[in-house]
């Protein structure tokens, strides 16, 4: 059996006894990297100790094979419940894909125990569909980031949370590795990209970055920072990452757009290339996400501008995983698309709460950060010089550019929101985001008869 850290143990014991407290729906946060699915599989393995029965679901195939794998080399017994695999009703602990957990659901009776991973999906129609098969049944969600696109917490799903670890915690007991953390200003204007659904819209944003120069850029400080280093390069779409792929190639640096469409041999080919050193960039569009490790990366390009911080977290920390043939390895991040300006850094200490509705506030930045014009490293702002070059910003500039970004942020949230009234169709609509915004009602009929919505 795999050993706990003392982390992951005390993780499982908070679990418990927040149900025997009377909790029934636990969310426990573990950031990317401290073993969720060895400490998930400890609770499910103390759980078939004592005769429950347990579901365990996920929601893409690379998150189900890393399951079955570790719950095997764990020695947990268990049956697989995906397309194309035939059941083993008679396991008391099951792993299954969503969907097809959804549709066989008659066929999994008696569930007392339900594990969901990467627990912020847990409000899709399908996750709440299967909970509510089995309203006995104790639920634990894990994630590393217990928000909604939008910053809302998970309050309507679960009842109680339960904190692990801190990335810096993390970092600082070597379960991490370290970050050197660069955000060179950009060309790219996406001033004018509208969002959708909470995070940016993907052909206007494609429209925005997709440019030879711009990319370019990209190519030229991957050479000035990371030259040489395994790296993972993040992109908007397809054609922005074959793009990129292609001006690596033509500066003479091996790289290659793998996607989710790619054809599994060739990919498969393409990452043990990337292992043997052989590639040295890989571009994609949100494939090295969750449960898809590459080992032996080095370096992350952010260059797909977003508002999720699911997706920013996933994506930054991806090449800090500890490398055991190299134990003073510092991850290096490239941050192309100004998302720790959106989130901040990635090791932040963020205040995670169940609340549903947010506060005013977008995001749970604590510390403003500013990037040093001199070696592009980004550092918090209440710091007078760079703690990595030493080059002191005068206090003036500082002060101006500190209250630009402030101002271009309150410009961008006016911007959205009179996007926002402008899509309103109804009188319905319209009540619906003066509640969201605490307006008086009066609001409501002076928009409508300005708009020229009757009834
Ligand atoms: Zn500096």
């Amino acid at each position: 059996m795999i050993a706990l850290r003392p982390y992951q143990s005390h993780m499982v014991t908070d679990v418990f006894s927040a149900y025997e407290q009377g909790a029934r729906r636990v969310c426990a946060v573990a950031p990317c990297g401290a073993g969720k699915t060895v400490t998930v599989g400890w609770m499910i393995a103390k759980a078939q100790l004592q005769g429950v029965r347990t579901l365990f679901i996920v929601h893409r195939k690379e998150l189900l094979e890393q399951a079955d794998r570790t719950f095997t080399a764990m020695g947990i017994r268990h049956g697989v419940i995906a397309s194309g695999v035939p059941m083993d009703s008679a396991q008391d602990v099951q792993i299954g894909s969503t969907q097809t957990v959804a549709k066989r659901l008659e066929h999994i009776p008696d569930i007392q125990f339900i594990v969901i991973d990467e627990a912020h999906h847990a409000t899709a129609n399908t996750w709440r569909k299967i909970m509510a098969w089995y309203p006995q049944a104790k639920v634990l969600g894990v994630t590393a980031t217990p928000a909604r696109l939008g910053g809302s917490g998970l309050g309507d799903v679960f009842d109680t949370l339960v904190l692990g670890p801190t990335v810096r915690q993390l970092i600082s007991w070597g379960n991490l590795a370290p970050y050197r953390y660069f955000a060179p200003p950009s060309k790219a204007n996406i001033g004018a990209v509208h969002s959708r659904m909470g995070d940016y819209v993907k052909s206007e944003l494609e429209e925005a970055v997709n440019d030879a120069d711009i990319i370019g850029d990209i190519v030229q400080n991957y050479r000035k920072l990371a030259n040489g280093k395994q790296a993972c390069c993040y992109c908007v779409t397809r054609k922005h990452s074959e793009h990129v792929a292609a001006l690596f190639r033509e500066a003479g640096i091996p790289a290659q757009h793998v996607d989710g469409e790619t054809d599994t041999s060739l990919r498969a080919a393409i990452i043990e290339r990337f292992r043997r050193r052989e590639i040295k960039v890989l571009c994609n569009v949100d494939l090295f996400g969750e449960g898809f490790d590459v080992p032996g990366m080095e370096a992350v390009i952010l260059a797909r501008p977003t508002q999720s911080l699911t997706l920013y977290i996933q994506q930054s920390m991806r090449a800090m995983r500890p490398d055991p043939n190299n134990p003073h390895k510092v991850a290096v991040i490239i941050d192309h698309a100004g998302n720790c300006f959106r989130h901040g850094l990635p090791d932040e200490d963020r205040e995670w709460t169940l609340a549903v509705k947010p506060k005013r506030k977008r995001h749970t930045t604590t510390a403003p950060i500013t990037m040093c014009e001199k070696c592009y490293q980004v550092y918090e702002s209440h710091l007078r010089s760079c703690p990595y070059c030493g080059y002191a910003k005068p206090a003036a500039a500082r002060e101006l550019k500190q209250a630009d970004g402030e101002l271009q942020e309150i410009a961008r949230i006016k911007r959205e929101q009179r996007m926002e009234v402008g899509r309103a169709k109804t009188k319905k609509d319209l009540e619906s985001i003066a509640i969201a915004r605490g307006y008086k009602l009066g609001w409501v009929s002076k928009m409508a008869s300005v708009k020229g919505i009757k009834g």
